[in-house]
């Protein structure tokens, strides 16, 4: 074994800017529409939520927006990320095909999404902004924005899907350490979780919901506070793409191009992360790359999901987004343990699906914790359980390369370490772990729920 396995950039590398999908779809995206009068949204419409720096990012068509200095300065902490060529992983496979992944979870809260926290803490803080309200659900997404907060000085509330602020107390710790509020969601301190706990007492909660309690408590605190989405958003994809950016010069040092790129979808931002400048190249310069986004088959929005207008959030406060759903009231069941739990999709993720530039799959959460810690043992590094669905669908191509006796490329996104998430591997290690596949009745009843957009 004398190949090169890692593949660093210098800090000089980290990219100068950011990729805008949207320069390059083939038709716009649908747009955004208002949730009481449903005409689109105009920035005024936003303002009261995001700074007007990131609802210009979300509307742009230029193909490159420029990575403030402040912001490549902290990206220096932990970026470039390596891109490691996972040769004891293709031993164990038995497989011809190379297998090479980004690892995110380097990042100094453990994922990808401190990338677009960053950006997000930066653009609050130029527009006077003192605190950023937000939603979580495994714990990640209020990591990074605490730590991001904390960097420039904001306040920082974090509404923690309940049944998450129970399970995973050191996530929420660690969220506390750098200095924010966390409530368990729903909570009694906005007139949503209010109506939520009024309802069912006992609910588990639901990204959905925490998403409308922080909207909420952005948008009553008179100008003082916005809000911070993790994922799903245009500008929060579009921050995620320096992952692709970088990947496409460490494989030319690596003298490789993909066949493949797969990443998990949640809300489609690591995924886009990674894909994006790979779909660029596909749209642009004639390469043929397939792209596979993997989800959960416990919330499988994109494959068995409906492409429609629904709301962002669970109670309707959010704008209405054209996104493949399970619909606006889907609660995950608390026995998956893998995150990937919101309704919807990014709507640049549900446009490329509609559009047939990538592909789908669901993977079942057995065969995606077997895949984590067959990684894991020939890698070394605990994967996530989000990530881990994304290797399942490794498995699957490195074995599709075997049968086909073919050197495929496979590159995908190591969104993030699985350190705080020992209490899942301890539920698959013992057997407690089953698969979850999401009714069709429950699909059903959702897509009745639907607004109706005409
Ligand atoms: C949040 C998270 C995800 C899912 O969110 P996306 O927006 O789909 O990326 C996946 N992996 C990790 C490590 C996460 O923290």
């Amino acid at each position: 074994m004398t190949e090169t396995t890692r593949f660093n950039l210098p800090q000089s590398e980290i990219p100068r800017a950011w990729y805008n999908v949207q320069a390059d779809l083939p038709r716009p995206l649908p747009p955004v529409l208002h949730p009481a009068t449903r005409q689109p949204v105009g920035p005024d419409d936003l303002a009261p939520l995001f700074p007007m720096a990131l609802i210009m990012q979300e509307v742009s068509r230029e193909r490159y927006i420029e990575i403030p200095d402040e912001v490549r300065e902290i990206y220096k902490l932990w970026r470039p990320t390596p891109l490691i060529r996972a040769r004891r992983l293709e031993l164990a496979l038995d497989t011809p095909a190379h297998i090479y992944f980004k690892y995110e979870g380097v990042s100094p809260s453990g994922s990808h999404k401190l990338n677009t926290a960053v950006a997000q803490a930066y653009y609050n803080k130029q527009e006077g902004v003192q605190a950023l309200t937000t939603e979580t659900g495994a714990g990640q997404w209020g990591t990074a924005l605490s730590q991001a907060c904390n960097f420039f000085g904001l306040e920082c509330t974090v509404y923690m899907v309940k049944v998450s602020y129970e399970q995973k107390p050191y996530r929420r710790v660690m969220i506390q350490s750098f200095g924010a509020q966390v409530y368990a969601s729903p909570s009694d301190t906005t007139q949503a979780g209010r109506a939520i706990l009024e309802q069912s007492p006992d609910s588990t909660g639901s990204l959905g919901i925490a998403i409308s309690e922080a909207v909420e408590a952005a948008a009553t605190s008179g100008g003082r506070s916005k809000y911070a989405l993790g994922s799903v958003l245009n500008h929060v994809l579009m921050h995620q793409t320096v992952i692709g950016e970088e990947a496409l010069k460490q494989l030319e040092m690596a003298g490789e191009y993909p066949d493949v790129v797969i990443g998990c979808a949640g809300g489609g931002s690591n995924f886009a992360g990674l894909a994006l400048p790979f779909l660029r190249q596909n749209l642009t310069e004639g390469r043929k790359t397939r792209i596979i986004a993997v989800e959960p088959e416990a919330c499988p929005s994109l494959t068995r999901g409906r492409y429609a207008y629904d709301y962002g959030d669970a109670i309707g406060l959010a704008p209405l987004v054209k996104m493949y759903t399970l619909g606006h009231e889907f609660v995950p069941p608390p026995l998956h343990a893998g995150g990937l739990r919101y309704h919807g999709m990014a709507s640049i993720v549900s446009e490329l699906y509609d559009q047939k530039l990538i592909e789908a799959v669901a993977v079942p959460q057995l065969e995606s914790f077997d895949a984590a810690v067959r990684f894991l043992r020939a890698e070394g590094i605990v994967p996530g359980p989000e990530p881990s669905h994304a290797i399942a669908q490794v498995v699957r191509e490195a074995q599709a390369a075997k049968e086909a006796g073919e050197k495929r490329v496979i590159l995908f996104n190591l969104s993030g370490h699985g350190y705080f998430d020992m209490s899942a591997y301890e539920a698959f290690l013992s057997g407690k772990l089953d698969n979850y596949r999401f009714p069709e009745a429950a699909v059903d009843s959702a897509m009745a729920q639907l607004p109706v957009v005409d």
